[in-house]
């Protein structure tokens, strides 16, 4: 779970970014996460419970007269933390309905956003369940490039996921899709990357989120050159989409997007090297 204030010093708010499983089924290549097994899914009561930890922290709890939804320290929650959430469906709607109740924590759908790496056929559900927002992990532009990068593309491939995404507003009644797009050196970077991706979408309502790579020991790729994802933001821009490049934070402590692994993990591997060089185990 992390929490980041507002882009903005003196806006007093920020989003809280939770996790669905712990570890994941999918193998995303870019992704730290991804190179863990899925441990279990969280229950509803665990992902409220990021929330509830996250307001604890920060000594945000009900008073008379507390703070509008719009002032509030955690006013934006966003799944895209460890696990895909379509994996774990059931449970993250009944959390986010926890989340969204008058009776709960009172947050509105439209300051929700679920990000997918695009299982398909859950799409229209969280639609109709959850209505949230929607981001998807997107990442490439032609199959072969995601196939490699969101392995999940070689089930839903491109085309499958886009003719679902188009119907998502509509269903969600929200306003646009968030596509968020890892930038990685000489992989998915290139003008033409950027032309084709705004042909792909276009009749979406969308923004495009770029995400400077942040690399982990034994990452096999690299973050592409700022000139190079400003060209590729100025692209997307003229082309009528907002890009805003999406400021890494967290990367000192392996924290950032795609670098989550959980600490048992990372204990036990450590404690097994440990043994292994001492010759026990
Ligand atoms: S990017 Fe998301 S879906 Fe892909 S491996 Fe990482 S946590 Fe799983």
């Amino acid at each position: 779970m992390r929490w980041r204030r507002s882009i903005s010093p003196e806006e007093n708010r920020g989003t809280l970014c939770i996790s669905s499983q712990v570890g994941c089924t999918l193998t995303c290549s870019f992704c730290h996460t991804g190179t863990q097994k899925l441990v279990r899914n969280l229950t509803a009561g665990e992902i409220v419970g990021q929330v509830m930890l996250a307001r604890d922290d920060l000594g945000e709890w009900p008073k008379p007269g507390e703070p509008k939804e719009e002032t509030r320290l955690v006013s934006n929650v966003v799944l895209m933390g460890m696990g895909e959430p379509l994996y774990n469906f059931e449970n993250v709607r009944d959390a986010m309905r926890v989340v969204m109740d008058g009776e709960g924590l009172s947050l509105s759908r439209r300051r929700i956003t679920l990000s997918t790496s695009g299982i398909v056929p859950e799409i229209a559900r969280t639609a109709e369940e959850i209505g949230c927002l929607l981001a998807v992990s997107f990442h490439a532009t032609t199959d072969e490039v995601r196939d490699r990068l969101v392995p999940v593309n070689k089930k839903w491939n491109i085309a499958t996921l886009l003719e679902a995404l188009r119907d998502y507003p509509r269903l969600s009644n929200s306003e646009r899709i968030t596509f968020e797009y890892v930038m990685l050196k000489g992989v998915n970077d290139s003008d033409a990357d950027a032309r084709r991706l705004v042909k792909l979408i276009a009749g979406i309502p969308a923004k495009i989120n770029l995400i400077p790579f942040n690399e982990w020991p034994g990452a096999p790729y690299e973050r592409s050159d700022w000139e190079r994802i400003e060209a590729f933001a100025d692209i997307i821009y003229k082309a009528g989409y907002a890009s805003p490049i999406r400021t890494p934070r967290g990367e000192d402590i392996m924290a950032a997007c795609g670098q989550l692994k959980s600490a048992t993990e990372r204990a036990r591997k450590s404690a097994r090297e440990i043994a292994a060089e001492a010759g026990i185990g």
